[in-house]
């Protein structure tokens, strides 16, 4: 128990944690470029946030959240997803009063109470973004086109784009009438979650994981044939504008999206990876948000992108990049003077941007050499006695097996000019 990880949670070890930068420092670059800016919100949040927030029919909250009371009696969830703490921090410190839309990024640890299986798991994390503020389609399209950028720069392999609309509350209202009639002659059929879902929010059926389910929901009406002019006309436009940006897309009228606020577009990028586990963002507007947490009426749209299944699909494709991580430099010595002298020596390099490193284990001088080697170091040096008065070394470059007499006082600049 001490030494094993709670189920569905992963460790990210250091020869790991590059491929974590490295998409990190991608999703920030092409935010910046789509003048989006970082916000970070608390890992936990009062309960009611996620029920008011991702909806109570959805399998997230009646499911899926790990809900627990603190000391001081609070119902406290951590968050099983980004939006309601952006949406909730947006009205909290009055962002609405800025310029809008306010366009807003995170790279977050989400909490979800799931079966664990590949690229399912209890804590996971997302590079997500939300902006409030714009209701016109070109900001749909900008958003979609955005998470494509993310994913064709990681070039993460067989992406497909699908794209729905799921209308607005006007004519949802209206639809769910038309599958309440479709679900009644199934209704014994249903699982127990749906057949509670089928007064109160018959869409949600349609989203259900249970094989039961899904099979009847296949054959149900789609909600693409019953949206409102309103709705048609902005899907029409997010259509053209993904047209005019040059990014291909499929209409698929089954997508619903599995959080409650949804309205308008919805889509989802997809991987060739196996089963649901493939999809690796889903996004889409969800202009009723904000609203419903206590603001006033304002249009929202975001998506979240799960970073384990894209890494998961960059390395099935073999296209995750080798990083170097490897340090500059390894400073042997040999005595107890140059040990000390080292000291000195190392802190210097450092503060010139230099990574250095140093035997701790009191290790002959062929083993420190067989560390440094273990280590990958760039470069290494050999202090003695005779080093310290002649402030000079040798600065053996460890991939030619080349070795230069330098003075000390040069090796920063030197291994600096050849990184
Ligand atoms: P799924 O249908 O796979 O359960 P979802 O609809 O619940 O996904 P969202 O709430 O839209 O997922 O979250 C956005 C993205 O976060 C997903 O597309 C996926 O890439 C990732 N994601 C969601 N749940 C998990 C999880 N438990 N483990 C790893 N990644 C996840
Ligand atoms: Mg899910």
């Amino acid at each position: 128990m001490l030494t094993k990880a709670p189920r569905g949670t992963n460790d990210i070890l250091p020869r790991d944690v590059a491929k974590w930068h490295y998409i990190e420092e991608t999703t920030k670059r092409i935010c910046k470029n789509y003048g989006f800016s970082e916000i970070r919100t608390p890992v936990f949040e009062h309960t009611e946030l996620f029920e008011r927030g991702v909806g109570d029919t959805t399998d997230v909250v009646q499911k899926e959240m790990y809900t627990f009371l603190d000391k001081g009696d609070r119902s406290i969830t951590l968050r099983p997803e980004g939006t309601a703490g952006a949406a909730r921090a947006f009205l909290e410190h009055n962002l609405y009063a800025e310029a809008l839309p306010s366009k807003l990024f995170y790279n977050i640890s989400c909490y979800r109470y799931e079966k664990p299986q590949a690229g399912r798991l209890r804590e996971f994390h997302q590079f997500g973004v939300e902006c409030y503020g714009a209701k016109g389609p070109a900001i749909d399209a900008e958003i979609i086109c955005l998470a494509g950028s993310v994913l064709n720069t990681l070039k993460v392999p067989g992406l497909k784009l699908n794209i729905n609309s799921i209308g607005c509350p006007t004519c949802r209202g209206k639809y769910n009438e038309v599958l309440r009639g479709y679900f009644a002659s199934h209704l014994d059929t249903l699982c127990e979650t749906c057949k509670g879902r089928y007064e109160k929010n018959p869409l949600r059926i349609l989203d259900c994981k249970s094989p039961v389910c899904k099979g009847i929901g296949e054959k149900a009406p789609m909600l693409l044939d019953y949206i409102c002019d309103e709705c048609s006309e902005h899907f029409e436009s997010v259509k053209k504008y993904l047209e005019a940006s040059g990014v291909e897309y499929n209409v698929d009228p089954t997508i619903v999206r599995g959080l409650d606020y949804y309205t308008k577009t919805v889509f989802e990028f997809k991987t060739q990876l196996e089963g649901t586990q493939g999809t690796v963002c889903g996004g889409g507007r969800y202009d009723g948000l904000i609203e419903e947490l206590g603001g006033a009426p304002l249009p929202g749209i975001g998506f979240g992108m799960g970073v384990e299944r894209i890494i998961l699909a960059m390395e099935a494709a073999g296209v995750m990049p080798e990083f170097d991580t490897a340090p500059d430099l390894f400073v042997a010595t040999i005595g107890e003077k140059a040990d000390v002298f080292s000291m000195g020596l190392i802190k210097k390099l450092r503060e010139e941007n230099v990574s250095v490193i140093r035997d701790y284990l009191d290790r002959s001088l062929k083993a420190q050499m067989k560390y440094s080697d273990k280590m990958n170091a760039r470069y290494s040096v050999v202090l003695g006695d005779t080093e310290i008065e002649e402030g000079k070394a040798k600065l053996k470059n460890m991939a030619t097996g080349e070795a230069n007499e330098v003075a000390l006082c040069d090796i920063a600049k030197i291994i600096n000019e050849n990184k």
